[in-house]
């Protein structure tokens, strides 16, 4: 039996997160869903940055580190961070970006294995992970080397020279979701390290840091933790490798003690040794009020919620586009994936491209993938249904075909 759109309406008026929706910002007419690469902004955030901007940064100025908190924000929403990924206070900081955050541990990982020469990573990972590890190896001179592995060779690559395992625990084109506790348990029957990007797992699904024993992860602040664009990341250190190893990029943040004013670094001892320099404090303001909002939702709500408006758009799609070309890229099991669903279509590019001049925002991956994002923070059950309506409706009129959709833009 298909899904009609009042079975869709009907489940909007059961959902126990439909609330939320009115703590975003969404525009009219626009069915977003691309919030697994920049979530919609909190209506709260408009108000805190004027406030920090008029108020903190305006009138209290330099005052405002100590009696606004500016210099504790990296703690702060570094706790905050932590009871959405099953880590402990203290584990976790919010800084710099995923990249730069993922250098860091990469490098003190290296440290903490000497003897051994190998960061394993995945082949078809987000590309940026992958070059900042190469990046890190041509620095440190030609003593280690990237092993890339496919997903479905992963266990089998992990062996006894490897230092550290560097994986994205949620591919971010097909949304395909590694078992962390099982990744992380192999990695460390071989003596390994292992390091989680959790850019597309924060505020998606539940993770659970400690109870998996991860020694490292980094993650993103600007997809489902709704931060804004270009939010600080965060990174996780597990405490029993606090103050063991040497990160690279020792700025006076991460001094044993930085108003000391020493000429020679002394790291700090705490999680504090992550850090590098002075943080953008109006985007971590912003990013404060997607966490507060993530807090407050049931992240269980939110797995199952986000599951079932992903196997609707699976259904919709075979029920209504089954003849259009497209061909499902993400595991077909709602469980196997997280927040997003991937087809692929030879015609992607130009199909995303007049989707979105329809009103419905998802994103194109080359060379082929169109991916859908479901935030189930401030997506609907009906929008899905309108979604595909949209889709059939070009694929039906061939609108796509208008040259236009073709020409390609600077970010897909
Ligand atoms: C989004 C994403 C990033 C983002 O990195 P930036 O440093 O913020 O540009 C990194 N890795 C993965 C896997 C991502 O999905």
């Amino acid at each position: 039996m298909t899904l009609s759109r009042q079975d869709m309406i009907a489940r909007d008026n059961d959902d126990a997160l439909a609330g939320f929706r009115d703590e975003f910002e969404l525009p009219e007419g626009v069915i977003y869903l691309d919030g697994n690469s920049l979530g919609a902004m909190p209506k709260a955030a408009k108000k805190r940055v004027a406030d920090v901007v008029a108020k903190e940064w305006g009138r209290d100025l330099i005052t405002s580190w100590n009696i606004n908190g500016w210099f504790d924000l990296p703690h702060r929403l570094g706790d905050q961070t932590a009871k959405l990924v099953g880590a402990q206070a203290g584990e976790i900081l919010v800084t710099d970006s995923t990249g730069i955050n993922l250098y860091k541990l990469l490098a003190m990982a290296l440290d903490l294995r000497p003897d051994r020469s190998v960061i394993l990573m995945e082949d078809s990972n987000f590309p940026t992970d992958n070059y900042i590890a190469q990046g890190l190896v041509q620095q440190l001179g030609g003593h280690f080397e990237i092993r890339f592995a496919s997903r479905e060779d992963m266990q089998d690559q992990i062996t006894d020279d490897v230092a550290v395992v560097a994986l994205t625990q949620v591919h971010y084109k097909t949304g395909a979701v590694f078992d962390m506790h099982d990744m992380t348990r192999r990695a460390h029957a071989v003596g390994a390290l292992i390091c989680w990007d959790l850019c597309h797992s924060a505020g998606a699904l539940p993770v659970d840091l400690g109870a998996s024993n991860a020694d490292f992860a980094v993650g993103c602040g600007y997809k489902y933790l709704n931060g804004g664009p270009g939010a600080p990341a965060f990174l996780y250190v597990a405490k029993r490798h606090h103050g063991q190893a040497g990160q690279p990029l020792t700025g006076w943040w991460s001094h044993a003690e930085p108003f000391a004013f020493e000429r020679d670094y002394r790291p700090a001892k705490t999680i504090n040794q992550m850090l590098s320099g002075t943080q953008p404090i109006l985007s971590m303001a912003a990013l404060e009020c997607g966490l507060d909002i993530m807090l407050r939702a049931d992240m269980r709500a939110i797995r199952d919620k986000s599951m079932a408006l992903g196997q609707a758009f699976q259904d919709l799609m075979t029920a209504h586009c089954a003849d259009a070309g497209f061909t499902l890229a993400s595991p077909s099991e709602a469980a196997h994936r997280a927040s997003q669903i991937a087809y692929t279509h030879p015609h992607g590019y130009a199909i995303m491209r007049a989707l979105i001049e329809h009103g419905v925002i998802g994103d194109f991956r080359a060379p082929d993938i169109m991916r859908f994002g479901f935030t189930p923070l401030y997506t609907r059950y009906v929008d899905v249904w309108d979604a595909v309506q949209t889709l059939k409706t070009i694929m039906g009129k061939n609108t796509w075909q208008e040259p236009r959709f073709s020409r390609r833009e600077n970010v897909t």
